[in-house]
């Protein structure tokens, strides 16, 4: 099993954060990919990539976190992105729940943009965040399908309209599948359910994620999350699938491997 995005850097951990790794690894999570948001979480998430052997970093810029970059971000970035426990950049994208502000909007493009060229500079695929933002984000990689890799990456926590879904299968994304596959009916804002996509999505392009410490699945909904959970996520993937956790298992295992080489 595996844990593709989790932020175990995140200070929710930092009282018990060899305990939540023990009891994943208790039930068979493999590794943990575990994804910077800021360039002090990703040096964070790099840090626990260098000490764990089962760990593999994801750094970069979330989209809403770029307010107070530092003047040189872009060298930093990068410097971090060379290293060889990273495997991707992520989490960048657009994030448009928070605020309808067009300028604030363009800035998030522009910063997303940037990172796709540092990704298609170190030759490392991308994991992408993406909230009500789905045609614009198809539209920015579109434009840019000539600097994303054969495997271009994943569509982290994917939720979106099956045309955008469509769009991202045909540029060759993984599409990356949380806990709330496991919450009944549709989330605010979207048109089409969890179990949906999965249904609509092959398997041999499905990730399995938690994004904890958020997306706590049922029947643990409301307490901080954990990469232990994804056990869950699989089964629940299984049961839309008609298939059995461990095909969901290992097809994964093949997939992770094929995108990120580990
Ligand atoms: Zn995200
Ligand atoms: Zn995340």
């Amino acid at each position: 099993m595996i844990d593709a995005h989790c932020h175990l850097n995140f200070t929710e951990y930092d009282d018990d954060r060899d305990e939540v790794l023990f009891r994943a690894r208790q039930v068979g999570v493999k590794n943990f990919l575990v994804i910077g948001t800021s360039l002090e979480t990703s040096e964070k998430a790099l840090a626990l990539a260098k000490k764990e052997k089962d760990i593999a970093a994801v750094v970069g810029v979330h989209p809403t976190e770029i307010e107070h970059l530092p003047e040189h971000w872009v060298s930093q970035l990068k410097t971090l992105a060379l290293d060889p426990e990273v495997v991707a950049i992520g989490e960048i994208g657009l994030d448009y729940y928070h605020t309808q502000e067009t300028a604030v909007h363009k800035k998030q493009q522009e910063i997303f943009v940037t990172q796709l060229e540092i990704a298609h500079e170190v030759g490392k695929p991308v994991q992408i965040h993406n909230r009500h933002a789905g045609e614009d984000l198809m539209q920015i990689l579109n434009e840019h399908s000539q600097i994303l890799l054969n495997q271009p990456g994943m569509l982290h926590c994917f939720a979106s309209s099956l045309d955008v879904l469509r769009q991202a299968l045909d540029l060759g994304f993984y599409i990356g599948i949380d806990g709330n596959v496991t919450y009944p009916g549709l989330a605010k804002g979207e048109s089409v359910t969890i179990p949906e996509i999965v249904r609509t999505t092959p398997l041999e392009r499905i990730i399995t994620e938690t994004d904890s410490p958020y997306l706590t699945p049922i029947p643990y909904r409301g307490s901080r999350n954990e990469p232990q959970h994804v056990i869950l996520v699989a089964a629940e993937i299984a049961r839309i699938k008609g298939v059995s956790a461990q095909e969901v298992e290992e097809q994964v295992h093949k997939n992770v491997s094929t995108l990120f080489g580990i």
